[in-house]
């Protein structure tokens, strides 16, 4: 079998077989097959796209690429909960901590930003001392001991995967249902837990770009579960404009630290108690959506999900004093205010607008060996929906070079729209797949 004749099949538009599947696979991870080969594929199949028995294949095949967790010593049932990406996505650090407080295991698997996206992983290390990456005994006796774990991925669990995710974010091959498919499945299954919700995420600032398109991701993903006996629920949100107010690594931790200590905006609270009420229900703890997010929201209020996130990240090195003072998270140099020009509501704040204001502040990677500064981001004052006057603070930049700070200015004052009368909001969760 050659790459080659791989590369032109999918180019055509056939499907592959199993077998090329197994050997594009084993070849990405043994190193044998070459990155430009490998992105030419990525490319041909962005435009050709894959049917769902091809893309189950490919995806178990990444799966069995490296290890598969077995994580059935830490309890009957185990959460995961992975979001196809977006602006100020900071769901994970709240959701985590919050469902552990709630007895519930969660063994997490997190990844680095993603073209436009933030990762967990970049934001969790902005915490002085806290080792994102873990050996999986030590990331399950951490599971064991105090309930929840949050890792990088490892080069033992769906390293395909590892391999791939990095060359589509310097290819332009990210946006593209059946890989993100397999990417997203292939790593929730090697990570072995049972209980698997998924954010997929809709809008301006997401991968998929319109409801149909993200409830094609949504209904692929689902079916993949089926066909390789894992249970997936799936809720689709909007990420039209950023999730709650900050976007950047350490403002992104400062804003989660609020949301745990149940002062945080209300979206993202909202949003985090939706997605683990998905895994109460499924789990058969509360008997509807709504009742779970009242169980939950008790650990919010109560301060068991604080304490628990400082558990997490005392137990992986970090400075929990950190936590609880928050000046000690790094800072830009300079905080710089964007006013209004205008009268009237905020109509919208393009999210991508705002990653890519974030991006040049220093937020994000251009290339894959970059790295990144934690302190930097923007803040929103003002989002959809809200009234503004002439002169009011419509948002903070938080900036370590002048010359970054003047140009993410620019972006963050075009992704605000104004209106004279009050837009409509969009909805933040469109749809539940239970
Ligand atoms: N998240 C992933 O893990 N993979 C993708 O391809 C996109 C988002």
């Amino acid at each position: 079998m050659r790459m080659v004749d791989i590369i032109a099949k999918k180019r055509s538009g056939n499907a592959h077989t199993l077998e090329e599947l197994n050997f594009l696979i084993d070849g990405i991870t043994k190193g044998i097959i070459p990155d430009y080969q490998i992105s030419a594929w990525l490319m041909a199949v962005c435009f050709n796209g894959m049917n769902i028995e091809e893309n189950s294949m490919l995806t178990n095949a990444m799966s069995n690429s490296g290890s598969i967790l077995d994580l059935s010593e830490i309890g009957e049932f185990v959460v995961d909960k992975h979001s196809t990406g977006g602006v100020g996505d900071k769901t994970t650090l709240i959701l985590i901590p919050l469902l552990a407080a709630a007895g519930l295991p969660v063994a997490k698997l997190s990844g680095r930003g993603l073209g436009h996206t933030g990762g967990t992983i970049d934001k969790l290390e902005s915490i002085p001392g806290f080792k994102t990456s873990l050996e999986l005994d030590e990331f399950l006796s951490q599971v064991n001991n105090i309930g929840a774990a949050i890792a990088s991925q490892t080069n033992h669990l769906a390293p395909a995967d590892g391999k791939l995710y990095a060359l589509r974010d310097v290819t332009a091959t990210i946006e593209s249902i059946p890989l993100i498919a397999a990417s997203v499945v292939s790593k929730k299954i090697a990570a072995g837990a049972n209980v698997i919700v998924l954010d997929v995420k809709c809008g301006r600032g997401a991968f998929m770009k319109t409801l149909l398109e993200a409830q094609e991701l949504s209904n692929t993903m689902v079916e993949i579960g089926k066909r390789l006996n894992k249970s997936i629920s799936v809720v689709i949100t909007s990420m039209e404009q950023p999730l709650g107010n900050a976007v950047g690594n350490s403002l992104e931790v400062i804003e989660s630290i609020q949301t745990l200590k149940n002062q945080g905006p209300e979206d993202l609270k909202e949003l985090c108690l939706i997605l683990g009420a998905v895994a109460l229900v499924k789990l058969n703890k509360a008997e509807n959506i709504n009742e779970a997010k009242r169980i939950l929201s008790r650990y919010l209020e109560d301060g068991s999900a604080y304490n628990k996130f400082k558990e997490i990240i005392k137990a992986q090195g970090g400075d929990d004093n950190a936590i609880d003072n928050i000046e000690n998270l790094p800072a830009s140099k300079y905080i710089i205010e964007i006013k209004s020009e205008y009268d009237g509501y905020i109509e919208n704040v393009d999210a991508l607008n705002i990653a890519k204001a974030c991006k040049i502040l220093g937020a994000g990677r251009v290339k894959k060996e970059d790295n990144i500064d934690h302190a930097v981001g923007i803040v929103l004052n003002k989002k959809i929906c809200d009234e503004v006057q002439k002169g009011e603070i419509l948002a903070f930049v938080h900036a370590n070079s002048q010359d970054s700070a003047t140009e993410a200015i620019n972006l963050v004052k075009k992704a605000y729209n104004f209106s004279e009368t009050v837009p409509k909001m969009s909805e933040l969760v469109y749809e539940i797949i239970l």
